[in-house]
């Protein structure tokens, strides 16, 4: 199973506009981050995670070419707002693309594009999607999902487990808290990948220092930070932190 990172920063991306610090005029491109957003994958299968506004860059970058289905965590601005770009991949696989999602966020995904279509229509150029509600672990190909509730905000939020040939991914890119119920849901993985927004408490997102204690405590193999705003710096970051454990960056892949 492979894990790309196609964004890996907060809701404003960073370079922030307007913004001169020296995350934001880094040269180092891992502090350059898009918004949150995976693809996990074997062989014969490519799931998305999450469609940011920057999904059609991220795609065009990874040079992806086919999606068997989008998962979407929550309904936030900056994981829904690519969806639209689906559509090319449907008309590549001539295929309707499922994408699935809590109720809550398919209520909102249903409001914001409704113009989306389940069958093809009157060939208008638009989405080709069904909406699935996640109701317990699902599969898509040959990659078994289950979804874990996290607190976020006041909208429902998940985040996913993958699990292909023996292998497991966690994946939760939005998290303010683990519920105690989740983190053992969690504990096992071979690879974790956790919000860590900044250094400082924020309502909705956890710190690097929360971060780095709930990652601890899952004990993957190995350890990722995403979801990272402009206070934080690659390297720095990278060199206070334990062994297995990882800042992502834009562009990184992991086989699994
Ligand atoms: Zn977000
Ligand atoms: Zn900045
Ligand atoms: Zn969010």
């Amino acid at each position: 199973m492979k894990l790309r990172f196609l964004g890996t920063g907060t809701s404003v991306g960073i370079p922030v506009i307007g913004c001169d610090c020296k995350v934001c005029t880094s040269p180092d491109p891992r502090n350059a981050r898009t918004r949150a957003s995976v693809q996990i994958s074997s062989q014969d299968t490519s799931i998305i995670v999450d469609t940011p506004p920057d999904f059609r860059l991220q795609v065009l970058h990874a040079g992806i070419r086919r999606v068997d289905a989008v998962l979407f965590t929550h309904s936030h601005a900056d994981h829904i707002f690519g969806f639209d770009d689906i559509r090319r991949f449907n008309t590549i696989q001539d295929a309707m693309i499922p994408a699935y999602a809590p109720q809550g966020t398919i209520d909102d995904l249903k409001r914001i594009f409704d113009y989306v279509s389940a069958e093809k229509g009157d060939g208008g150029y638009r989405p080709l999607t069904e909406f699935r509600l996640i109701a317990g672990d699902f599969r898509v190909g040959d990659i078994e999902v289950a979804a874990v509730p996290v607190v976020h905000d006041q909208k429902p939020c998940h985040g996913f487990i993958f699990r292909h040939r023996g292998v497991s991914v966690g994946y939760a890119p939005d998290c303010g808290t683990m519920p105690e119920a989740s983190l053992q849901r969690f504990k096992g993985v071979d690879v974790m990948v956790l919000d860590a927004l900044r250094y400082r408490p924020h309502r909705t997102h956890m710190t690097v220092e929360q971060s780095v204690q709930v990652l601890g405590l899952i004990g993957a193999t190995r350890s990722y930070l995403t979801h990272m705003c402009h206070e934080v710096e690659h390297g720095e970051l990278q060199l206070s932190l334990g062994r297995d454990m990882f800042v992502a960056y834009d562009g990184l892949v992991l086989e699994v």
